[in-house]
């Protein structure tokens, strides 16, 4: 296995979005406002001079439960009770975007105890994470993403009636079926391959993070010191990939939790430790890309792997939070 493809893999746990290496100041500010009880208000405006089209899937703008709030009490994180969602990178019409235009603002609703488990404690709460995007005229991704970090809110939380509250997931979760019944005999097939490229991608990322070129690896993560981190992590999501009837995730071709779109490729729910590929999957990716800032089904299998705590607790975050930044 070459060390290039070996690199795709190490790219593909760190985060859903192209990585940017040349971060440049954000025109986005996004402000939280709390409105009652466990509800907020995010206003997220475009202080530059351009519109954009703003990829939403998977972010902050998309109804589905994703991570984009830091949410932390005196002692630890609150764990997250959403939906990973990864979105497709091309092939993407206007309705994968949401338009933003230069001065625009634009405002919606969020009850964090949809989203995280938030017993009674004081909390601080902050929207941090970045959009992929287009230019306003385009649907093709710029290959960047407008990075953001909103203002803190301090708060208490009063832990009876936010479990009150019914995590948005539950409410998406329509039928109950038998896990890794559900796909076709040519999906199978697909998954079968898919799983079998994440094996030997994923070990050979994981020597190539334990042993290769430092300075490459320290480009993605900012630092060396996690390298035998990363390596463990990628071991285990080999161990998992190989385990196709015993492994610690489930992988299933049916949209159990309403979260596909013709924009999503796969999403992930911690909780259950449950990977779902979309059909976009299965009719956009190839099996390995032949390069690596393009979607491929091998690393895509790989980062979804990731996001489940039972391959490796804490399972990664999209934004880095939850892992390596
Ligand atoms: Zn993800």
């Amino acid at each position: 296995m070459k060390t290039g493809f070996a690199l795709c893999a190490i790219v593909a746990i760190v985060r859903t979005a192209s990585v940017d290496l040349n971060k440049r100041a954000s025109p986005l500010a996004v402000t939280l406002t709390h409105l009652n009880d466990t509800a907020f208000k995010v206003g997220i405006t475009n202080s530059g001079l351009n519109g954009y089209n703003l990829l939403y899937a998977g972010s902050l703008l998309d109804d589905a439960p994703t991570d984009d709030l830091i949410i932390t009490s005196a002692t630890s994180p609150a764990k997250f009770h959403g939906v990973h969602l990864r979105p497709l990178q091309s092939h993407l019409t206007q309705a994968a975007f949401v338009s933003i235009a230069a001065g625009q603002t634009i405002s919606k609703q969020i009850d964090i105890a949809e989203i995280y488990e938030t017993p009674s404690d004081s909390y601080t709460v902050t929207a941090a994470g970045s959009f992929p995007y287009a230019e306003a005229d385009s649907t093709e991704l710029s290959g960047k993403s407008l990075s953001f970090t909103s203002n803190t809110v301090k708060m208490d939380i009063d832990g009876d009636i936010a479990a009150k509250v019914i995590y948005k997931v539950d409410r998406m979760h329509s039928k109950r079926t038998d896990l890794e019944s559900d796909c076709s005999s040519t999906q199978l097939s697909t998954v079968k391959a898919a799983l079998s490229n994440c094996e030997k991608l994923a070990s050979a990322a994981a020597d190539a993070a334990a042993n290769g070129h430092g300075t490459i690896f320290a480009e993605y993560f900012k630092t060396e010191s996690l390298r035998p981190d990363v390596a463990t992590r990628l071991r285990d999501v080999a161990k998992d990939c190989a385990a196709t009837t015993s492994g610690a995730t489930t992988t299933s071709c049916k949209d159990q939790y309403s979260a596909c779109s013709d924009n999503v490729l796969a999403y992930t729910i911690p909780q259950k430790n449950a990977v779902f590929l979309c059909s976009s999957f299965f009719s956009y990716l190839p099996a390995v890309a032949d390069s690596c800032h393009a979607q491929d089904q091998a690393t895509t299998v790989i980062h979804e792997n990731t996001h489940a705590p039972a391959v490796d607790n804490p399972g990664t975050s999209d934004n880095g939070y939850g892992y390596s930044a």
